[in-house]
């Protein structure tokens, strides 16, 4: 069947602007890290990312290595793209990163300008794109100099590969260090890819001021601690379906007694606002005024629509914050 998207698709999802750029996105955006690999059925790819589209969700978060194996989740989007969504081109944002390993040999990974640019362009080949969105360095390099890493992106952008550029898993000093490299060469870091949720508070520590200071915004990725902001685990079994039986990320050894207390107060205080856990733990990164999109996973529809459902909810009052602050536990989850 032929996508034909639905003309509500704007009717009801917020978009925030980030930092001091042109760049809006959606509340709620996409992450293809998991699910999308060539271990998961390509039809509830599509259905995912159709749906996702349907309501308003227009950012898709790729990198060079998401899979399993790396780099068939590019490819499974890029089908998915060339079937569906290639018409709504100038609609999407769509990301990728390059930074982990990706191939053998000393230009397969981390920060050199030989392997930004050249994992770009499999990015690119392999999405069946001309260029992406915002292009990203997803982690810093202890043996690289910034500005030669910066350069590289500074690149992306000079020649049309990437209109936006930033950085992910940089710490504050990281992060306004790769600021001033671009500014020499006139192209501003639009967004910071930090992880942020209730159980892994560490960008608490001092990235928030710096993302004001330099214009930046923040997109936040496993705001739901890869499932564990979620009813998945809460009655202390694991899914034979889940990520944590998968074990990859997650595993049994997370489920201790410590994240269940925490996790039943959590649920309790979201269902007192006729919520899921999934959605307060979305609105509790979204209470930060730096961040503009909580990046999400979902291994199915259903997960994607209670997600984006958080949006219709009223935001945190003070009250809840408060109350969610003794369960809010920086360390629960594992890193
Ligand atoms: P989440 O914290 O949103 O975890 C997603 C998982 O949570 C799903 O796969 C699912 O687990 C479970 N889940 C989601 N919604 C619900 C729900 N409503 N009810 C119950 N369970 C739910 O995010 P991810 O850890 O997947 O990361 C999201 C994205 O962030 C990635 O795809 C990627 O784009 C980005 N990312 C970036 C990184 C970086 O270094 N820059 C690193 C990691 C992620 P299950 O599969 O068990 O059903």
């Amino acid at each position: 069947m032929p996508f034909d998207a639905a003309q509500t698709r704007y009717d009801s999802m917020h978009y925030n602007r980030v930092g001091k750029s042109g760049l809006k996105l959606p509340g709620v955006s996409l992450g293809l890290w998991n699910n999308f690999g060539t271990d998961r059925p390509l039809d509830t790819q599509r259905a995912i990312l159709r749906r996702a589209f349907d309501l308003g969700v227009i950012h898709f978060d790729l990198a060079n290595n998401y899979g399993p194996p790396a780099g068939s989740a590019e490819s499974n989007f890029g089908l998915v793209y060339g079937s569906d969504l290639k018409p709504y081109r100038d609609e999407l944002i769509i990301s990728t990163k390059a930074g982990y390993d990706m191939w053998p040999g000393p230009y397969g990974e981390w920060g050199s300008r030989k392997y930004m640019l050249a994992s770009l362009d499999q990015s690119l080949t392999r999405m069946g794109l001309d260029y992406v969105d915002i292009f990203y360095s997803h982690r810093p390099d202890p043996n690289t100099p910034i500005e030669e890493t910066m350069g590289a992106l500074a690149t992306a952008v000079q020649s049309g590969r990437a209109l936006y550029v930033g950085v992910s898993n940089y710490n504050p000093d990281e992060t306004r260090a790769a600021a001033a490299a671009l500014a020499v060469h006139n192209i501003p870091l639009a967004i910071h890819q930090p992880r942020y949720n209730m159980f892994d508070r560490h960008i608490e520590d001092g990235l928030f001021p710096v993302l004001d200071e330099i214009g930046s915004g923040a997109i936040v990725f496993s705001p739901l601690a890869q499932g564990l902001l979620t009813d998945r685990y809460i009655d202390g079994t694991i899914p034979a379906d889940s990520r944590a039986a998968e074990g990859r990320w997650i595993n049994s050894s997370t489920i201790t007694d410590d994240y269940l207390a925490r996790v039943r107060a959590l649920n309790h205080i979201a269902n007192e606002r006729g919520e899921s856990l999934a959605q307060l733990a979305l609105h509790w990164v979204l209470r930060q005024p730096q961040v503009a999109s909580a990046l999400i996973g979902a291994s199915s529809v259903a997960q994607l629509e209670n997600n984006i459902g958080a949006l219709a909810k009223p935001a945190l009052t003070v009250d809840e914050i408060a109350a969610i602050e003794p369960f809010a536990v920086d360390g629960t989850s594992l890193r």
